[in-house]
């Protein structure tokens, strides 16, 4: 099941969502960002404290 979401923020690029998994993120203010500009995001900003589990 593929179904589109919407359209990211920063790049327009199509975001959808798979089987119940977004390909993206979407914000607080309903602002969509795709993989690919969370991956830029990450590289600006890293936040070690996310990747714990
Ligand atoms: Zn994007």
């Amino acid at each position: 099941m593929k179904e589109l979401v919407g359209y990211c923020t920063k790049c327009e690029q199509e975001v959808f969502c798979l089987n119940g998994f977004l390909e993206g993120e979407v914000t607080n203010e309903k602002e969509i960002i795709c993989y690919k500009c969370l991956e830029e995001k990450d590289k600006k900003t890293p936040r070690p404290n996310d990747q714990g589990e």
